[in-house]
Parts: C-alpha cells; sequence; structure tokens
C-alpha cells in the first residue's frame, strides 16, 4: 500500500519519500512471494467490485508504465454449497454489478477441469476475468516508477514515531528526522505501533502458504488450464489456491492460524498439523493435490480488522495524516487503486469511492478508548 501511494504522489507531481523499516522485497509483512488472487466476483460483499475494476486498470497501467508482466489472467472458480458464503456472495456481486459469469454444477465442473472432483451438492461460480498477480513484481514496479518520478526510498529506516507540527508532521526515525505536510501510515501489522492513541482492533494472524507437487499430469495444474480457486470447505470457512508456478501449485487455508500480539510474534516454522489442516480442507473438491508432496512453505500474516473490511481513512484527530489498513487477507489485489485513492485524497481532499466502510470511526470511540 505504501509503495503504491508513493508511486501515486509522485506521479502526480508531489515530493514523496518512503521509508521503509526493512530492505526491498523483505518476507517479514504481508506483501511477499510469487503470487495473489485478483478477482472481479466478490463474495466478501459486492462493494469491492468497482475498486477491483480500477485496481484492474491500474495494474495493466503499471505494466504499461515499466513492460513488466504483473498479472495474468486464468479465470477464477468460487466453489461451495449452493447457499454457503461464497457461491450466494459471488452470485450476489456478479448479479449487483452485471459481471459476466457462469454457474458450473459438479458435473460441469470436472468436465472442464478435472483435478477437481466436487461432489454432487456441490456448485462452482466461474469468475473469467480472475488471476494471479506477481506481487514482488508489482511492489518493484511501483518503487521504480515512484523512483523513476522523482521519489525518494529509505530502505532499513524504521520510523519511531511521528507527532504534529502545526499543519504538518514531525517524523522520527531511528537515524532521522523529518518534517513533511502530510504523513501516510501503511505500516501493516505493525499499525498499532505508530498509532497507538487509536487502540485499532487491529489483530495479526498467521498465515502458512504450501507450494505442492501433484502427481498427476502437469498439464493438469499448468498455468493457463488451471484457474485460481476459492472453496469453502466448512461453512464461512475457505481454502484457496493457484496453478502451478515456479515455486509448485500454491495453496493455503484462509482465516485459520493463530492470533500474534505482534509481527515480531509471528511463528516461522511451518510444521505437520500446518500441512494436515490444508490437506483435510482440500480432500473433498481437490482429492491428488490434496496428497501431494509439499515442494516448499512459507509463513506470511494477516492483519485483520473485525468486520474484515479495510481502514482507509484520515486520522480523526489529524488531517494531514492518513492511514491505510488493507488487508484481512485481501488486500494486495486493491494495492494499486488504494495507492490513487490516498493519493486523492491528499491532493484533492476525497476520492472517487464511497470510503465510509473503511472509516476509523465506525470502530467506535469505544473501541478506542479501551
Ligand atoms: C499468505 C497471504 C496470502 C494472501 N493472499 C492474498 C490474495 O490472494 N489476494 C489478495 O488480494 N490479498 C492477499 N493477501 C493480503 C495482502 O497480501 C495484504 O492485504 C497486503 O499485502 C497488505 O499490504 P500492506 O502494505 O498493508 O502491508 P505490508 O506489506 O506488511 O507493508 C507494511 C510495511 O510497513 C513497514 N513498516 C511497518 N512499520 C514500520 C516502521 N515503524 N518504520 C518503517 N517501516 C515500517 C513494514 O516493514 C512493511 O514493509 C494475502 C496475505 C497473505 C499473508
Amino acid at each position: 500500500m505504501g509503495s503504491a501511494t508513493l508511486c501515486q504522489l509522485a506521479l502526480r507531481g508531489r515530493r514523496v519519500l518512503g521509508i521503509e523499516q526493512y530492505n526491498q522485497g523483505h518476507s517479514l509483512g504481508s506483501s511477499h512471494g510469487d503470487s495473489r488472487i485478483i478477482r472481479e466476483t466478490y463474495f466478501e460483499h459486492p462493494l469491492y467490485v468497482p475498486l477491483v475494476q480500477r485496481a484492474h486498470a491500474l495494474w495493466r497501467e503499471l505494466e504499461g508504465r515499466t513492460g513488466n508482466s504483473l498479472m495474468t489472467i486464468t479465470g477464477g472458480l468460487m466453489i461451495g454449497p449452493p447457499d454457503g458464503m461464497v457461491v450466494t456472495g459471488t452470485r450476489r456481486s456478479a448479479i449487483e454489478h452485471d459481471l459476466p459469469h457462469e454457474i458450473l454444477d459438479a458435473g460441469a465442473l470436472r468436465v472442464r477441469y478435472p483435478a477437481f472432483r466436487p461432489t454432487e451438492d456441490m456448485l462452482a461460480v466461474w469468475d473469467p476475468r480472475a488471476g494471479v498477480l506477481d506481487p514482488d513484481a508489482c511492489n518493484a514496479a511501483h518503487i521504480d516508477v515512484a523512483r523513476a518520478t522523482g521519489a525518494e526510498v529509505r530502505w532499513g529506516e524504521r520510523v519511531i514515531g511521528w507527532k504534529p507540527d502545526g499543519d504538518g508532521v514531525r517524523v522520527n526515525t531511528a537515524v532521522n528526522s523529518y518534517l513533511t505536510n502530510s504523513l501516510v501510515i501503511a505500516a501493516g501489522g505493525w499499525s498499532g505501533d505508530l498509532l497507538p492513541d487509536l487502540n485499532l482492533p487491529l489483530t495479526v494472524e498467521r498465515q502458512a502458504v504450501f507450494w505442492l507437487d501433484p502427481a498427476g499430469p502437469r498439464s493438469s495444474y499448468a498455468l493457463g488450464q488451471f484457474p485460481i480457486y476459492a472453496y469453502e470447505y466448512q461453512p464461512g470457512d475457505v481454502c484457496y489456491g493457484f496453478p502451478r508456478l515456479a515455486k509448485g501449485v500454491k495453496a493455503s487455508v484462509m482465516h485459520a492460524g493463530e492470533i500474534a500480539g505482534h509481527p515480531s510474534a509471528v511463528r516461522r516454522d511451518v510444521g505437520a498439523a500446518d500441512i494436515e489442516q490444508l490437506r483435510a480442507a482440500l480432500r473433498p473438491i481437490l482429492p491428488e493435490l490434496a496428497e501431494s508432496e509439499v515442494q516448499a512453505t512459507d509463513t506470511c500474516m494477516f492483519t485483520n480488522t473485525p468486520d474484515h473490511d479495510f481502514i482507509v481513512d484520515f486520522h480523526p484527530g489529524y488531517p494531514q495524516v492518513l492511514v491505510s489498513s488493507a488487508c484481512s487477507g485481501h488486500g494486495f489485489k486493491f494495492a494499486s487503486v488504494i495507492g490513487d485513492i490516498q493519493a486523492d485524497l491528499l491532493i484533492e481532499g476525497r476520492a472517487q469511492f464511497d470510503l465510509s466502510p473503511f472509516s476509523i470511526r465506525r470502530f467506535g470511540e469505544h473501541d478506542r478508548s479501551d
């Protein structure tokens, strides 16, 4: 979110500085790795559809600026019981926004994608515009364009605090002190460290991810032949995955990790219980993948709000400070549009989208004063 905002502000001619506590491409936050899902249908809520449509256009624009491939359209399957959250929410978003989609019953799904073995009581909604973003490449592209347009970036410099200074902000890092007109705090899991006064109800959740090596024909899972998918394996619970990429066929269970008090407390090892949890979730739908060998593992973290909607808002006490926490496990696809929105907010004072679902005030005074 920080890289995208830096890029959009630089493109609009602003003098901007990005400050990151670690090195470029580090793997201790939420945005590293080889893949993130982008999908146009949105089971979480239809309000995300216009945002993802703008994000899609901005990713393509960024590809045009850099000449790098960032997004591959694979199509996507949202699978589950007909009355479940994933299928009903996906259909609702598609109908409300008149999106191209197709309903596949279990038989049609097995014919089209033989790796999937759904039981007869399952349905799938096909989203033809879903696909895969390459997060490392996306972040690098935002940084490259920002720097080429005049932005500066300080890697390995930790912000230790900030305070209002007149209409501006004084930002102190471990080695420097900066005076700026405006500050954007896009600190992911570390947001609480930089916004202790707000007592935001954010939780940091460990997320284990796996790259598997299914034994069947390699073509069954190949990019271009196998889609991204989200599968509601039990009511309200989702696992998801990708086609085969360089490290294997990635899959993970959403929101099944331990809550850590802080990013520094996220457990980074991956054990037998984690893989068994994934195998159990995949078994009813992708049985061969469920039993396949693990090629690689990683851990990452979600920064969750209680309602799993984002935060994109000015600090309630300081209009020169903008805060974003666009995560809850589904934020990456929106990074391009969040950068655009934050630049609009800082320069125009308003955005082209209704941001009320992402307000800080929705958490209430009571939560913040606990
Ligand atoms: C395993 C996994 C899978 C996911 N899958 C998807 C998906 O398929 N699709 C999707 O759309 N989203 C997905 N997400 C969510 C998405 O990746 C996140 O929403 C997004 O990456 C969050 O970005 P961010 O900029 O808010 O946080 P981060 O990427 O963590 O960035 C915050 C940055 O702030 C820096 N920072 C913090 N404090 C300081 C400080 N004091 N001084 C200087 N720097 C500081 C940190 O070092 C970090 O680099 C997934 C997340 C995970 C973990």
